[in-house]
């Protein structure tokens, strides 16, 4: 299929079977999710614990959660079903890496059944230091970082505490501690020849106007491509941004704000904002299909 204009070539190459990246490839590949993250370590505004991280999937939707055995059968019964199944994801629905245990042990145990499966986890980036090492050396293709400022007085509106170093820490001290780490997670990951995704969730009268400066930020560090996501704001999974709530932007607005960003960002125009658990092609969810009373009770 064709490289859009503003695609690094040596980036194509890489992404250009991906069914999240390349609007050709979506219809031929396809992707799972597995839901086996369920804590997260920070608090986004637009967050409710119950249902799914917003990171990478569609907020107000609850997935089935899985332990890293239940998993990897889930995986392997998909596996044989879906001929097209390419990508394996961990998104959710907490933070994959504030679960890095679970993580770790489902993908080493999907890679050992299936080697040549591509990886990839969405992360807010508050641990992602910790374990950039480890990502490089596991051969996780992508990973997708969630930052919405780059402006910690911003952050601050966004996020009301962290919990960092054995310590909830609050208010512009959470929103410098994630943003530091956030940038430094993200050059690790480029430095280790890792691709980089970032999401912003852009919010009205929040950080619509910075999300350029955003983009910048992140550019400068080789993100590969930077994707916008319009807050899907429902009061039933709270947005604590005031006292009357907080309204998501109109697709105008959204549009409108994508043009003004470079850098692959139309690549992501057809991102469907997938839940947690889904599988399929894109745009469609056959996760119903495979829920866990459903497979096969062993596939070791
Ligand atoms: Fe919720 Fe995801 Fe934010 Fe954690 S990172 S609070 S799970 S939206
Ligand atoms: Fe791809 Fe977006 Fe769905 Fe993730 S949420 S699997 S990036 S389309």
């Amino acid at each position: 299929s064709a490289r859009p204009a503003d695609v690094d070539p040596a980036i194509w190459e890489k992404i250009k079977d991906h069914p999240c990246y390349s609007e050709e490839a979506h219809h031929y590949f396809a992707r799972m999710h597995v839901a086996v993250a369920p804590a997260c370590n920070i608090q986004c505004n637009y967050c409710n614990r119950k249902y799914d991280c917003s990171n990478e999937s569609r907020p107000g939707v609850v997935s089935e959660r899985l332990t890293p055995e239940e998993a990897v059968r889930k995986v392997v019964a998909v596996a044989a079903a879906v001929p097209e199944l390419s990508v394996l994801g961990i998104a959710g629905p907490g933070d994959a890496l504030a679960n890095w245990k679970k993580t770790r042990a489902t993908f080493e145990a999907v890679r050992a059944v299936i080697p040549d499966i591509k990886l990839c986890l969405s992360t807010n980036g508050l641990v992602l230091p910790d374990h950039a090492d480890e990502i490089a050396g596991m051969a996780i293709d992508h990973v997708t970082i969630t930052i919405n400022a780059v402006d910690p007085a911003i952050g601050a509106r966004i996020y009301p505490w962290i919990f960092f170093d054995h310590k909830r820490r609050t208010g512009l001290e959470a929103a410098t501690i994630l943003l530091e780490r956030q940038m430094r997670g993200l050059e690790m990951l480029t430095a280790r020849g890792v691709l980089v995704k970032i999401n912003s969730v852009m919010i009205p009268g929040i950080n619509d106007d910075h999300l350029p400066e955003v983009n910048r930020a992140v550019r400068a560090r080789g993100a590969f491509l930077h994707n916008v996501m319009p807050l899907i704001s429902d009061p039933a999974h709270g947005t604590h941004f005031g006292l009357t709530g907080q309204r998501g932007p109109t697709p105008a607005e959204l549009k409108a704000l994508q043009d003004r960003l470079d850098g692959g960002a139309k690549l992501m125009r057809h991102c469907r904002q997938c839940r947690a658990d889904a599988i399929g092609l894109l745009g469609e969810d056959r996760g119903q299909e495979f829920t866990l009373d459903r497979l096969p009770a062993a596939v070791t």
